[in-house]
């Protein structure tokens, strides 16, 4: 069966200009990027900011177009941005942002939010409206009597369960998450992870959740992708990941997640920020900041290559014992 999207070789560049007058330069801001998501599963997409993770969620929905590779859901290319066929294609693939106050209308009440993506995809069924209303907002865990109230009137979490039953309406089977708890009090964060954990499995949601967060990642995530500069550095199973990542990125990200059992001082600290995407650093783009670089890793890109079962890695020493035994 066809994975529910799969993403293969996706470019994004973008044209910039160093200062007034400086001459425009191209930046791969998504640079070959290929992964599946299947029926049900969740891929955590993670990476410090500026490494193309919210560029690549919006080029997963068609918002973005790929300038190169493609987009498949269910095996069929993704439509074009804006054509009749992609309008009704995002009814059954949402996407959900850090801001809620930003997604959501000012003007309008809770229940005309939720009963929007009804009429713009004129989906009618048998039950009333209101009722799938209802029923939605209380499967988000909002009261029925905050359906009349306007965003303002709301929390930050509430609002951003609105969100969440708004994106829910029209039965998606994916949900592209971006950043969607960051913006909330660190004390309802968690109250919201759970709710999508919940609405994923009840529902057997697809879902990509992008995010810095690799707590909240190894938590809620089946898979992970790891980026760096645009690219997939590595990706494998959450556990695999998390307990044997094979990157030193990864390494070093995973590192700074506090686990039972393990020493604070093995924290590998991540040296300066990641470079410039218009300014990629020959070979291996992550060796300015590497703890394991090598000769070969100022000159040579690394291929991507297996690092275990379902483990993938660019790194030319990934999978080699030595490298595990260092970590
Ligand atoms: Fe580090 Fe070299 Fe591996 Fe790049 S290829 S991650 S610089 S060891
Ligand atoms: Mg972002």
């Amino acid at each position: 069966m066809s994975p529910l999207l799969e993403a293969r070789d996706l470019v994004r560049i973008y044209q910039t200009r160093r200062g007034l007058l400086g001459r425009p330069s191209n930046v791969r801001a998504v640079d070959g990027v290929s992964l599946k998501v299947r029926r049900g599963e969740t891929l955590g997409v993670v990476g410090e900011s500026g490494s193309g993770k919210s560029s690549l969620g919006r080029m997963l929905l068609g918002i973005d177009t790929a300038q190169g590779g493609a987009v498949y859901t269910n095996g069929k290319a993704m439509p074009v941005f804006g054509s009749p066929e992609w309008r009704s294609l995002r009814a059954r693939i949402q996407m959900i942002y850090q801001d809620p106050l930003a997604a959501l209308d000012r003007r309008i009440s809770v229940a005309e939010q939720l009963r929007e993506p009804l009429d713009i995809h004129r989906i009618d069924g048998s039950e009333s409206r209101m009722a799938r209303v209802h029923e939605v907002m209380l499967s988000v865990g909002l009261r029925l009597d905050q359906a009349d109230k306007f965003p303002h009137e709301l929390s930050g979490g509430q609002r951003q369960r609105v969100v969440i039953a708004r994106a829910l309406m029209t039965e998606p089977e994916l949900l592209v998450c971006d950043e969607p708890v960051s913006a909330l009090d660190v004390s309802i964060q968690a109250q919201v992870v759970n709710l999508l954990a919940d609405l994923q499995h009840d529902r057997g949601l697809g879902m990509v959740f992008i995010s810095h967060d690799l707590k909240v990642v190894r938590n809620l995530c089946d898979r992970v992708a790891v980026m760096y500069l645009g690219r997939i550095v590595e990706e494998g199973p959450a556990d695999t990941i998390f307990s044997d990542p094979q990157h030193p990125y990864t390494q070093a990200l995973v590192s700074s997640v506090p686990q039972p059992g393990r020493a604070l001082k093995s924290r590998i600290i991540l040296q300066g920020e990641p470079p410039n995407p218009g300014n990629r650093p020959p070979g291996c783009a992550f060796h300015p900041r590497c703890h394991k670089a090598e000769d070969i890793c100022r000159h040579t890109v690394p291929e991507t290559r297996s690092a275990g079962v379902e483990c993938r890695a660019a790194c030319h020493f990934a999978g080699h014992a030595s490298l595990r035994e260092l970590a």
